[in-house]
């Protein structure tokens, strides 16, 4: 049972993840019902739900479970990568975690184990990006897979799948994953010149990129 209080943060979140989905759709990320968006409210996980449009959510659709996968709040089914969503809660101090099939990461997904640090915003995200290996969606073996490549790194994409990004709210996951994908976009720009090789960051570049993150941007 959820009191008063609680209940007022259930509902602003769940219209936090609403837009966060809303927003994927809209900038390209997804296409249709692809990808899913949670956020952590306390030890309740609110999540999209599965196969269902996202403009077709309303503030009374709220999927709510607990950290152990049981529905807690809503009718509908919850996302089919719960699993993923769950372990990130578990394994990491993520607050928001957005996933998408965004299709630069997807295509960079097929043809590196790392996406080479080809920009200094690579650092925001922990480092080199790593690609998980597959399994098929849905299963504790993608969950699995997901948690040993997001090792000390706030993404990770999925091999011929897409990306899983946390963060500390919804803004930064969304956020993050679009600077992902903008990323990839640049790599594969970059790598598909032909008799060319794209120059890469190297680790002390890389580290001096996030320490200047720690004053970026307004006091
Ligand atoms: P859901 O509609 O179940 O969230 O699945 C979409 C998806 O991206 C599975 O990987
Ligand atoms: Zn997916």
């Amino acid at each position: 049972m959820t009191d008063y209080v609680r209940q007022d943060a259930i509902d602003e979140t769940w219209r936090a993840v609403v837009d966060t989905a809303r927003r994927t759709a809209r900038d390209g990320l997804v296409v249709g019902t692809s990808g899913n968006v949670s956020a952590r409210v306390g030890d309740l996980v609110l999540v999209t739900p599965s196969g269902v449009p996202y403009d077709r959510l309303t503030p009374d659709d709220t999927v709510a479970v607990d950290l152990d996968g049981r529905q807690v709040l809503g009718s509908l089914r919850p996302t089919s990568e719960l699993p993923l969503h769950l372990a990130v809660y578990r394994e990491t101090d993520a607050r928001a975690v957005v996933h998408t099939h965004a299709a630069h990461a997807t295509a960079v997904s097929t043809l590196v184990p790392e996406l080479p640090p080809i920009h200094y915003m690579t650092a925001e995200l922990g480092g080199p990006v790593r690609v998980a290996d597959y399994a098929l969606y849905g299963t504790e073996e993608l969950a699995r897979n997901l948690i040993r490549a997001l090792d000390g790194r706030s993404a990770a994409l999925l091999r011929n799948h897409g990306t899983v990004v946390h963060g500390a709210t919804l803004d930064q996951a969304h956020a993050r994953t679009a600077q992902l994908e903008w990323m990839c976009h640049v790599w594969l720009l970059a790598s598909s010149v032909p008799g060319r090789t794209p120059s890469l960051l190297t680790p002390p570049q890389l580290a001096e990129a996030s320490t200047q993150f720690q004053t970026y941007g307004q006091p």
